[in-house]
């Protein structure tokens, strides 16, 4: 905290896998002695960098850019950009400490690592945004490689700006390799991977429900978010006979008591991925449903919910409020959408709770599976790709029931079982680096 005391976002990142480790370090001597826990905290290296573009008029404007290599003791760094005017090093810096984490789960050779830039997307044309990915990746284009450090999307960066920010790569270093992940299935991206964290995310959540023995099936959910993450979570609990109410971005949430389903999913895609509008219009056309304006979707009453938005997204007061509704989970597909409070709450009232760095893996491992790909310059079917993703959100579920077992009530603590078999594998790869 005294070393970064600008960094509140780093600093609630590292206290929440700290409150698992320490003890876990204190019971494993050989983990202690090494420092393991103090050494991945602090980022390999970091790089902060001016971006400068002109706006269709001609206005010049200066971003900042960032790229925060982490943790590369399993495998290059891995991890997405994120364009957003809320970015700053304490963002990208605990996103990047929670993909070590994730990507260890994954079974993986990944890093992780995560970067990006203050720059907003929202309201710029297509060749703006152009101008800016190519002045963004002229510097990024140093540190990065396929074999070194591999980015991918996050919050604004969807497959538009992967586009641009690959053949600016390209031409910068005239080779075709697999630098980046979540490309265009013309130029080396792979099937599933638009899906893959919000079907990851719902297939882990399978996993904790049959643990349990509660059906999915006529389950009313709720979903925040109306992106990426959203669009495809809110697809599979629909496919699975799931009652998805509630969608929303950052102006409110809309409510449909009927349940959006594939017709009414496919028109929020349409305004939100072509036309880049608000989810608002969804009830231009689906009249019978609600905008809350300015609203999160959490007062909703629901069975399940999957933030899926941003971090710090559901606090304290909406998980009682969750809780007094009757909710049996939480899963996240954002990154930290809950706040300690929140989850203090989830663990308090033994809710079924999935922390993002196991449940959200689902992007990452399948960015992983378009690496696999590229080097072997092949595409594989989008049933193999899929099969592959159950697969390894099951084995990241087993991990997180080996490692977080808690009590003798048969509760398992996810966040704690992700929380050390991620750490685990990591710490015994720097081990056996040595002093690095
Ligand atoms: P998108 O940019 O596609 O969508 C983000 C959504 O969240 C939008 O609906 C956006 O609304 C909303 N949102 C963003 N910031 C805020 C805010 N401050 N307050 C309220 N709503 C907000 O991003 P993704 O769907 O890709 O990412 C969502 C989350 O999932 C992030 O936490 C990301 O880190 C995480 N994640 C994403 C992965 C991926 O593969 N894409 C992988 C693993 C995790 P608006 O349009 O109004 O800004």
């Amino acid at each position: 905290k005294a070393k970064n005391p600008h960094e509140p976002e780093f600093i609630q990142a590292v206290d929440e896998v700290a409150r698992d480790i320490l003890p876990f370090e204190e019971e494993n001597p050989a983990y202690k002695g090494e420092k393991f826990f103090t050494r991945m905290i602090e980022p390999e290296r970091v790089f902060i960098f001016r971006v400068p573009w002109t706006d269709d008029k001609g206005n010049f404007h200066i971003n900042r850019g960032f790229r925060v290599q982490m943790n590369s003791a399993i495998g290059p760094y891995k991890g997405g950009l994120r364009f957003h005017p809320s970015v700053n090093l304490s963002i990208l810096k605990f996103l990047a400490f929670e993909q070590v984490f994730k990507n260890s789960l994954t079974t993986l050779p990944l890093g992780g690592g995560k970067g990006g830039a203050d720059f907003d997307p929202k309201g710029k044309s297509d060749n703006e945004v152009m101008r800016f990915c190519q002045s963004f990746m002229t510097e990024l284009a140093k540190y990065i490689g396929s074999n070194a450090d591999v980015p991918a999307g996050d919050i604004g960066v969807g497959s538009r700006e992967i586009g641009y920010l690959f053949g600016q790569y390209k031409r910068i270093k005239g080779e075709y390799t697999g630098v980046l992940t979540g490309k265009g299935l013309s130029y080396g991206g792979s099937l599933i991977r638009s899906e893959a964290t919000g079907y990851g995310n719902v297939y882990f959540s399978l996993n904790m429900l049959e643990r349990n023995k509660i059906e999915v099936e006529g389950k009313v959910c709720t979903v925040s978010g109306s992106g990426n993450v959203a669009q495809y979570t809110a697809q599979k609990l629909i496919e699975l006979g799931a009652k998805v109410v509630t969608l929303s971005d950052s102006g409110g949430t809309i409510y449909d008591k009927d349940g959006i389903d594939e017709e009414k999913l496919a028109y929020v895609m349409e305004v939100k991925n072509e036309r880049r509008g608000r989810i608002k219009e969804y009830i231009d056309k689906y009249p019978s449903a609600e905008f809350r304006a300015g609203a999160r979707p959490w007062e909703v009453a629901c069975d399940l919910a999957y933030p899926s938005a941003t971090q710090n997204e559901l606090d304290g007061k909406d998980a009682a409020v969750l809780v007094k509704n009757g909710c049996k989970g939480v899963f996240e597909g954002a990154n930290m959408p809950c706040t300690p409070e929140a989850i203090d709450i989830f663990r308090d009232n033994k809710l079924l709770y999935a922390p993002g760095k196991a449940s959200n893996a689902g992007g990452v491992a399948t960015s992983g599976l378009e690496m696999s790909q590229n080097s072997l310059r092949m595409s594989w079917t989008r049933e193999e790709v899929d099969d592959r993703l159950k697969v390894i959100m099951g084995n990241i579920h087993e991990q997180c029931v080996i490692y977080g077992k808690d009590g003798n009530d048969g509760y398992i603590d996810y966040l704690k079982g992700a929380n050390i078999a991620g750490f685990v594998k990591v710490a015994d790869a720097m081990m056996a680096q040595g002093l690095v």
